[in-house]
């Protein structure tokens, strides 16, 4: 989905977007450069290969990777994604923005992620099974509840969360479910972390419209991206602020009504046919003219680098509320602020999944399980307040809201490695 951009020019690699925004926070705080340096890069990554059996009797062979970019806050955390276009920069980026992420909410971890290059929509239940189990045959060495603990992320889900717990409890001989967060209920996963990454999103964007004086209710949003992130988007945006859902869209295309979209059945009309192509009553999109749809509240819950130099410009919401990581690119985030564009930036807005990923750590660590209401509760606490501290903290420095989020995250990340003496 990269059909937005169209400016030859404009650097779209996700990691080095990732150093570019880093760099920027640095000026800022007047970072020092042996920790602006070493922050610029990770600290660890392994590269495996899979050797996996099909159905139809062949081996086929799957690269694999896990970046383990900064632990000096605790142990890296950060999903794994399934996914045709995976490369070592991209995990690299993600890797990163997990380190910001768990930093700016105050969690007591660091940034990880991992990734296959595969096309899981090929594959059936039991490749998926057997890609999952021997990713952890390889990765296991590296991960552990000290050291690195996996998540899902795009095309990656509960089910494969259990398998490789279930791995991982064969290589150490006995249950360690705390390794790997998301995972179901059955097995010690968290009440509330299916919806966690949206509902988080939900509570700032929630925060965002008080200050900027926008009544949710009613308010239009649109949706690019329908998976875990974007389908609970839809169905929270309704239930807690109220809002118009007018349009939005997969990997094959969108939908578009002004008069509002029913989420629920949109997401049983996805179930049944295989995308939101063809709801009823809707003009269909395509995902570039989709970002370009005027709103109140634009949603990237796809892929990165959606939103461009090229297209940035005839891109008008109040809020661009990014539950998407990097779909925003330097360029794009420029326009923004000269427009007025208030963004609510990836590793701020969709750090919901990660936060309700630890308090499911918390729970396995002491075997006692919290309810939802808890849980929605805590959530709604660190959400809100990281909120307020980017918005103050923009505020002070005049800066955007995405840089002042890394001024947060990078110097607490920047003290951790002092107070430990590695600079
Ligand atoms: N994949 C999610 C993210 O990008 C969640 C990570 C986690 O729970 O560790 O934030």
């Amino acid at each position: 989905m990269t059909e937005a951009n169209t400016n030859p020019t404009e650097e779209l690699n996700p990691f080095k977007i990732a150093q570019k925004q880093l760099d920027k926070a640095a000026a800022v705080l007047n970072l020092d450069p042996a920790i602006h340096a070493l922050l610029r890069e990770p600290l660890r990554e392994l590269h495996v290969t899979l050797p996996v059996k099909m159905d139809d009797g062949t081996t086929k062979i799957f690269k694999g990777f896990r970046v383990q970019y900064n632990d000096s806050r605790g142990p890296t955390k950060g999903g794994l994604r399934f996914h045709s276009q995976e490369t070592i920069d991209t995990v690299r980026a993600l890797a990163a923005w997990m380190t910001w992420k768990t930093a700016v909410v105050d969690i007591p971890l660091g940034g990880g992620k991992g990734g296959v290059i595969c096309n899981p929509k090929e594959m059936s239940m039991g490749e998926l099974e057997r890609l999952s189990r021997a990713y952890i045959r390889q990765v296991g060495r590296i991960i552990g509840l000290e050291k690195d603990v996996p998540a899902p992320d795009v095309y990656t889900n509960p089910q494969i969360m259990a398998w490789m717990a279930d791995e991982y409890a064969f290589l150490k001989g006995y249950n360690e479910f705390g390794v790997i967060t998301g995972k179901p209920l059955e097995i010690g996963g968290s009440q509330g972390r299916m919806d966690a990454t949206a509902r988080g999103g939900m509570y700032v964007i929630r925060e965002a419209a008080k200050i900027l004086g926008l009544d949710t209710n009613g308010a239009t949003m649109v949706i690019q991206g329908f998976g875990n992130a974007g389908q609970f988007a839809a169905l929270l945006g309704v239930e807690l602020l109220g809002c118009k859902i007018i349009a939005v869209s997969d990997s094959k295309g969108g939908i578009y009504n002004p008069d509002g979209l029913d989420p629920q059945a949109v997401i049983d009309w996805k179930r049944e046919n295989g995308s939101v192509i063809g709801f009823p009553g809707t003009e269909q999109v395509t995902n570039a003219e989709l970002l370009e749809i005027p709103c109140d509240i634009l949603t990237p819950s796809a892929l990165e680098s959606q939103i461009t130099g090229a297209n940035a410009k005839r891109i008008t919401p109040k809020i661009v509320a990014e539950l998407a990581n990097g779909p925003t690119t330097p360029e794009a985030d420029e326009i923004f602020y000269k427009n007025g564009v208030y963004v609510l930036p990836d590793f701020l807005c969709n750090a919901g999944g990660v936060t309700v990923s630890y308090f499911e750590m918390v729970q396995n660590a002491y075997d006692y399980y919290w309810d939802v209401e808890t849980i929605h509760q805590r959530l709604d606490e660190k959400m809100t307040s990281a909120y307020h501290a980017v918005h103050e903290t923009a505020e002070k420095f005049q800066i955007d809201m995405r840089t002042a989020a890394y001024v947060i995250a990078v110097d607490r990340v920047a003290n951790a490695i002092k107070v430990r003496g590695w600079v």
